[in-house]
């Protein structure tokens, strides 16, 4: 980092001495973000506590050219926060202050380090924030919204895009810019929509509102279990032929079952090829009516089992199995390496089936967790890392099932990003001419490559890509290649 002294010193002149770190072991907390096959150690860590200091550290590493990160609670898992080396992280965690609640108008505007969990928390009983990561407890809404990010409820509710009506942006010269706002539809290009699932490479967003909704009245939630979780996809297609939008059909196989209860402990049975989770919401003679409807078509499909949750202390621990599948891996297996995939609903059965061949060639167990209305699979391949060779068989087996999914018809991820840990897949999807339109719309906003450099394009690009002060490109200085 060129001058870097120099940047250090400004950063503690605008956040505070205690709020810049700089030493090794401290700056090792950051890094690595939910994927920890990547790590990378900063030069320096800063925590702006207002959205004025994010502004005045951007612009200061803008001045010095030096690349930065935005990090939020550092749960993704595509490597999205991961930092650079010879860069600035810029954590986002002391800005947590919920600004305005306007229930009147269902909205609230929050800083970006608050908590997915912390915005239903601020608006119910009688309102809630439906986009629900698993992380919800810790995720913050600006990694949320960097990641366009899902949950088990979006199938009925809609993704963060759905909520996220306007931001206040820092973008990377450190000017700061207000897109969208608490009305919907402004007139003009929707650069709210642009900045939402854009992964921290256009700018830092210090300020959110979102829309929240008006609690259901009445929750219905069943757990049905299958030999195998192609029955349990037959299920889902029957339920979702049927005209019925559950609040959330959730699948799980036979191993992650295992590794839940060991942490839930909610008393499933240990044999079942499949847990599929369905939850009806809405008025309460709707859910009534349809519950049962739900209940037929899962015995029709082959369910062996269906418990039906008596009380909510009963459906929160259904929903502790399913939430604590990710962590729960780790009760089963040393490492294991979480994949995010879509594929179309009717394509679950055969990607499945495909998902077992790789398991079982590749000679590692492969969980299957995931959001079964939306098609978009989370396949948890284990491994010991300590084993010869292991690591990098699993993180082949993970890529054969992006491919796999794709050839399918699918999406390199659902909703946990590119990140670095993607951006390889992005050519099975996009042509040339896609990926360089996303990168114009890049450089509009960054022309400097400073935001978040080496991240979600797949191979460094003229007017970006390149960590550090800009250098003329080889290509450049022959005359065969310019900046744009
Ligand atoms: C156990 C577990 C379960 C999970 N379940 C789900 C799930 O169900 N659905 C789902 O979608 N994800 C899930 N995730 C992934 C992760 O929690 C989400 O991607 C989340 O949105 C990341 O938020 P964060 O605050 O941790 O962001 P970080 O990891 O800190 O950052 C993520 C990205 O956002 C950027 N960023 C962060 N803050 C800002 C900001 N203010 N402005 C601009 N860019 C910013 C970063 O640069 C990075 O690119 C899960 C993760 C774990 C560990």
């Amino acid at each position: 980092m060129d001058g870097g002294r120099n940047l250090i010193e400004q950063l503690r002149r605008i956040c505070g001495d205690e709020h810049v770190v700089t030493e090794h072991h401290a700056l090792r907390t950051y890094e690595s973000d939910g994927l920890l096959q990547y790590a990378a150690v900063p030069r320096v860590a800063v925590l702006p506590g207002t959205g004025d200091e994010v502004a005045a550290v951007v612009r200061a590493c803008h001045d010095a050219g030096v690349p930065w990160v935005a990090r939020g609670s550092g749960s993704g898992l595509s490597g999205g926060a991961l930092p650079i080396e010879d860069g600035v992280l810029v954590v986002l965690s002391r800005l947590r202050r919920i600004l305005e609640v306007d229930l009147a108008n269902q909205r609230v505007v929050c800083e970006p380090g608050v908590t997915n969990v912390a915005i239903s928390a601020a608006v119910g009983p009688s309102h809630f924030y439906p986009p629900d990561p698993s992380s919800q407890i810790v995720c913050s809404i600006g990694g949320n919204v960097a990641e366009n990010s899902g949950g088990a409820h979006c199938f009925k509710y809609g993704f963060t895009t759905n909520y996220v009506c306007g931001l206040e942006v820092v973008l990377p010269d450190g000017s700061v810019m207000t897109l969208g706002g608490k009305e919907l539809d402004l007139p003009g290009y929707d650069l709210c929509g642009v900045f939402v699932g854009s992964e921290g490479t256009l700018g830092v967003a210090t300020k959110i509102i979102v829309r929240v909704v008006p609690t259901p009245e009445s929750v219905r939630t069943l757990v049905a279990f299958f030999d195998s979780p192609g029955h349990a996809g037959h299920a889902v297609s029957a339920i979702v032929s049927a005209g019925m939008v559950p609040g959330a059909i959730e699948m799980m196989d036979n191993l992650s079952i295992g590794a839940s209860e060991q942490m839930a402990r909610a008393g499933w049975p240990l044999d079942a090829g499949a847990a599929l989770l369905v939850e009806l919401d809405g008025p309460e003679s709707e859910c009534v009516a349809r519950f049962d409807e739900v209940r037929a078509l899962c015995e029709g499909a082959g369910a062996h089992e269906v418990r039906v949750a008596r009380d909510e202390a009963e459906r929160q621990i259904f929903w502790k199995m399913r939430k604590a599948a990710f962590p729960a891996m780790g009760r089963v297996s040393p490492h294991y390496y979480v994949q995010d995939s879509v594929i179309p609903r009717t394509a679950l059965a055969d990607v499945l089936d495909r998902i077992a061949d790789l398991s079982r060639e590749y000679g590692l167990q492969v969980g299957n967790v995931f959001h079964a209305g939306d098609g978009n699979l989370h396949p948890l391949v284990c491994y010991d890392g300590n084993t010869e060779g292991e690591a990098e068989r699993a993180e082949e087996l993970a890529g054969q099932i992006v491919v796999a999914c794709v050839e399918a018809g699918g999406s390199i991820t659902g909703e946990h990003g590119v990140g670095v840990d993607k951006k390889r897949y992005m050519p099975k999807m996009f042509t040339e001419a896609d990926l360089d339109a996303f990168q114009k719309l890049r450089c509009a906003f960054d022309p400097d490559g400073l935001a978040n450099p080496g991240k979600v394009m797949p191979t460094p690009r003229l007017c970006g890509e390149v960590p550090g002060p800009y250098r003329e490109h080889p290509l450049e200085k022959a005359g065969l290649a310019e900046r744009f």
